[in-house]
């Protein structure tokens, strides 16, 4: 690899500074989006990484260029070395932050704060306690909704992921919206997208057109308006006028942006994943544990990068069930 060569930049000049680390494929819940409902084959611990391994991995994507790192799961928290881990990353020059999905929040925020992660993402994809439970066949409403408010209390950014699908949750968009009226959380609505195990078709997805139309027919086509999105943000912004928080929408299926895409996913088991849609994966985890050095194998990774979803770029690519059962599933990638 030629001197001065950013490896973490791709054949379209996206730099790939935004590392997700799934920390395991477990998870106390059992949504049936990401789940498959036969679970997931439980594979021995040395499939995975250890606490060290996970560390010195990252710590190489962030000597490369690496700025921003988020754990995900499965649900990370579970992982008994969690706060081990998430210590020694903090003390990376990179920020920091997490997706879970609440239930143990109240164990860790002591931890988060003094670890300076001050965005949490927490899925939650119903207001209605017993919907919930139909989703995550399993009952942590309640827990989950006393955990988001001791987040909100102790002043951390909080953002809800929903993930949107027709006949189960979309009678609940606006709902989602008012809830951003006088509460200073961020919701942001996912388009359902395809995995392996998660039975997907488009016809149970709401698009982002669907969702900006039902939030001009509650709230009125002045109601609210469209916000500054970040840069590289997955997310189109929105705000309800005088809305203490905001709403957005991640439409990967009908709107990608992939053009300004900057993550890199590392599985449990050591795999980069150069994009959520890519059936290949690259194992660093092997090479690291017989002492190879793994920067060439990313950079292969970042160069063999598709310009658009792993090359799916169009709705019929990407409705080619044959592509998505090649994939993992939702909870061995971490979203
Ligand atoms: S689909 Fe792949 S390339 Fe597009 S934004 Fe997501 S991870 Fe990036």
């Amino acid at each position: 690899m030629p001197q001065g060569t950013h490896i973490l930049k791709d054949r379209f000049g996206r730099v790939h500074d935004y590392l997700r680390i799934s920390l395991t494929e477990r998870c106390n819940l059992r949504c049936f989006y990401c789940m498959p409902l036969e679970g997931v084959p439980l594979r021995p611990k040395e499939h995975f990484m250890r606490t060290e391994e996970v560390v010195s991995i990252a710590s190489t994507f962030v000597d490369l260029g690496v700025k921003k790192i988020r754990l995900t799961g499965g649900e990370p928290l579970i992982r008994k070395d969690a706060e081990n881990i998430i210590r020694q990353l903090s003390a990376l020059p990179v920020k920091l932050g997490i997706t879970t999905n609440g239930i143990l929040v109240d164990r860790y925020i002591d931890c988060f704060e003094a670890c300076e992660i001050r965005s949490i993402n927490v899925s939650l994809d119903s207001l209605m306690r017993d919907r919930v439970a139909a989703i995550t066949r399993r009952d942590y409403f309640d827990r989950i909704m006393s955990n988001i408010q001791m987040l909100l209390d102790r002043d951390f950014h909080v953002k809800i992921n929903v993930v949107v699908m027709r006949g189960t949750n979309d009678d609940e968009v606006t709902d989602f919206i008012e809830w951003t009226r006088q509460t200073p959380i961020h919701v942001r609505f996912i388009e359902f997208m395809p995995f392996g195990g998660n039975r997907w078709e488009w016809k149970n997805g709401v698009s982002l057109d669907e969702i900006l139309s039902r939030a001009t027919e509650r709230f009125g086509p002045f109601g609210f308006e469209r916000i500054t999105d970040s840069p590289n943000d997955t997310a189109k912004n929105y705000r309800l006028k005088g809305g203490r928080g905001t709403f957005a929408i991640i439409s990967s299926v009908t709107n990608p942006f992939c053009d300004t895409c900057n993550r890199i996913r590392l599985t449990a088991d050591g795999k980069i994943k150069n994009c959520l849609f890519s059936n290949s994966e690259t194992d660093l985890l092997t090479a690291f544990r017989s002492g190879k050095d793994i920067k060439p194998l990313i950079a292969d990774a970042v160069l063999n990068k598709k310009a658009v979803r792993s090359g799916m770029n169009t709705m019929e690519q990407l409705s080619d069930s044959d592509v998505h059962s090649d994939n993992r599933s939702m909870v061995s990638i971490g979203g």
